[in-house]
């Protein structure tokens, strides 16, 4: 039995996993990430003690723990090196868990945690994989060979941050023009919010009003109703996610290519446009074609997944 947990800037979930990968049980507590590094250190080893006992396990009954955690993690050591999200700098996750649970701690970035659980998810049968994730930013993670690619330095695989759009729009990471930029969720909002302000008459106004908010959804939603405007706003979305994707085609030309994250529950709506964009710019023409789809597992991919690297 394993423990997988996903730290994430707002919650830490954590879930019970057996050796197939299937959450038996799982829970969560609030990341509180202004208490810093050993509160929630802390709280992780609680959470997880809790989740085994409650479901009739005893912590030591636990083969090991995989946790996956935003930003560069050095997966040798078990140390944060560096993240955006949480107040981690060269802290030493692993070690501190284990040395208060007494069992193996594995650590992983997040983005390829759940890469991990949607190849295992897929059958693993693919000899390269790629995953990405259309969130409030946009990860990846790549697998070649059953092995997590993460670079020599284990910065590796940040597709969200290939370059889309030279001097393009301001992206989290300090850089413009990052894929990011246009294809997450706060850029699919962001493009909304424009063609809003720029057609009042648009029934997206009325959509965001009963939502209370405008949404990765408003967009879909409005587009689905036939309003012109937000049709404008999916097919340019839609465009920025198939021209990231193709690039990432031409450089691994993988035998999968799976997309998870918010925006993947609108599924055909997003699958079938962003397959013709990559079709007509994948520079293979004549050998076999990746093999693009939506996540099986959606929220679930990064438990699992950290669970299952921990167990290998
Ligand atoms: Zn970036």
């Amino acid at each position: 039995m394993f423990i997988g947990i996903d730290l994430g800037g707002t919650n830490i979930a954590a879930g019970l996993v057996d050796e197939s990968g299937k959450i038996l049980a799982s829970d969560s507590v609030p990341t509180g990430a202004e208490r810093g590094s050993d509160a929630i250190i802390s709280d992780m080893a609680d959470l997880a003690k809790r989740i085994a006992e409650k479901n009739g396990y005893k912590i030591s009954d636990i083969d090991a723990i995989g946790i996956g955690a935003p930003g560069t993690i050095d997966t040798d050591r078990g140390v944060v090196a560096y993240s955006n999200n949480i107040p981690f700098r060269n802290v030493p996750i692993a070690e501190k868990i284990s040395g208060l649970l007494n069992i193996p701690v594995h650590i992983e970035n997040d983005a390829n945690a759940a890469a991990y659980g949607e190849y295992i998810a897929t059958g693993a049968k693919a000899k390269s994989f790629v995953f990405i994730t259309l969130g409030t930013g946009v990860g990846g993670g790549v697998v070649i060979d059953g092995k997590l690619m993460r670079g020599f330095n284990y910065a590796g695989a940040e597709l969200g941050h290939c370059l889309l759009v030279l001097n393009g729009e301001a992206c989290t990471c300090g850089n413009n023009g990052c894929w990011e930029a246009y294809a997450s969720v706060t850029a699919l909002i962001r493009q909304t919010k424009k063609a809003m302000d720029e057609n009042p008459n648009s029934i997206m106004h009325e959509i965001a009003e009963k939502e209370g908010k405008v949404s990765g959804k408003t967009a879909f939603v409005a587009a689905s109703r036939g309003d012109e405007a937000a049709k404008g706003v999916v097919d340019k979305y839609t465009e920025y996610v198939g021209a990231g994707i193709a690039s990432i085609i031409n450089v691994f030309q993988p035998e999968e290519l799976v997309i998870g994250g918010g925006i993947s529950k609108e599924g055909d709506n997003l699958l079938i446009p962003v397959q013709k964009i990559v079709s007509r710019m994948d520079y293979n023409k004549y050998m076999p074609k990746t093999k693009i789809s939506i996540a099986k597992l959606y929220n679930d991919a990064g438990i699992i997944g950290a669970a299952l690297i921990a167990r290998k």
